[in-house]
């Protein structure tokens, strides 16, 4: 009886998970793979299997994330990479069309589906508002944190656009390196939220 309440619950969840998908009103967002320029990575077919099921995840955040084959007319390539500093995922606005993950530092399969989607979201917010950032949680009163979104807040930190960084910013909001402790790669409610507060002023930040 526990494990079927268990499973109602988990299924309740499933379906009652928050989205705001809407490509009218969000548009779509492409995103290639890639190896790495040099060639000395590439993404494994089973890493790639893992990554993909974010093409559904995301669109709760309102565009339609699709995969393309052609680089070209990607918003965004997601390249493999290996060389990110201790880093399992690298976003530099300087090269706004280009993440790089990691997959070897991910620690698995989620981990892995976290990280590349992570990235994308800040291309895909650098790329409409100018602006990549976090959701991130801090004490009332105090001085927002370098990199945080400044009134969308995630409680306990475990949203998808949470910080995870690896080492200090190059600069507050225009690159950054990340490595997630939580695992779960789906958008939680405050995730939506700051897609939708940017779509709505037309930009992230104040
Ligand atoms: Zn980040």
């Amino acid at each position: 009886m526990r494990y079927l309440l268990a499973a109602a619950a988990l299924f309740a969840m499933a379906c009652t998970a928050p989205t705001q998908f809407s490509p009218s009103r969000f548009g779509r967002w492409r995103v290639a793979f890639a190896g790495s320029t040099d060639g000395v990575y590439a993404w494994r077919a089973d890493q790639l299997d893992a990554v993909r099921p974010m093409f559904t995840e995301l669109d709760a955040l309102g565009p339609d994330f699709v995969e393309t084959d052609s680089l070209a007319e990607a918003d965004v390539i997601a390249r493999a990479a290996g060389d990110l500093g201790g880093a399992c995922g690298a976003f530099d606005a300087r090269d706004p069309g280009l993440v790089r993950i990691d997959a070897a530092c991910a620690q698995g399969y989620l981990a892995l589906r976290r990280a590349v989607a992570h990235e994308v979201v800040h291309a895909y917010t650098w790329q409409r508002w100018g602006w990549a950032g976090h959701a991130c949680d801090w004490p009332i009163g105090a001085a927002v944190p370098a990199t945080c979104h400044p009134t969308i807040r995630c409680p306990g930190e475990g949203c998808l656009m949470s910080r995870g960084l690896a080492r200090a910013d190059d600069g507050p909001n225009f690159s950054e390196a990340y490595t997630g402790d939580v695992a779960d790669p789906t958008p939680a409610q405050p995730d939506l939220d700051l897609v939708a507060a940017c779509q709505a002023a037309s930009r992230c930040a104040p």
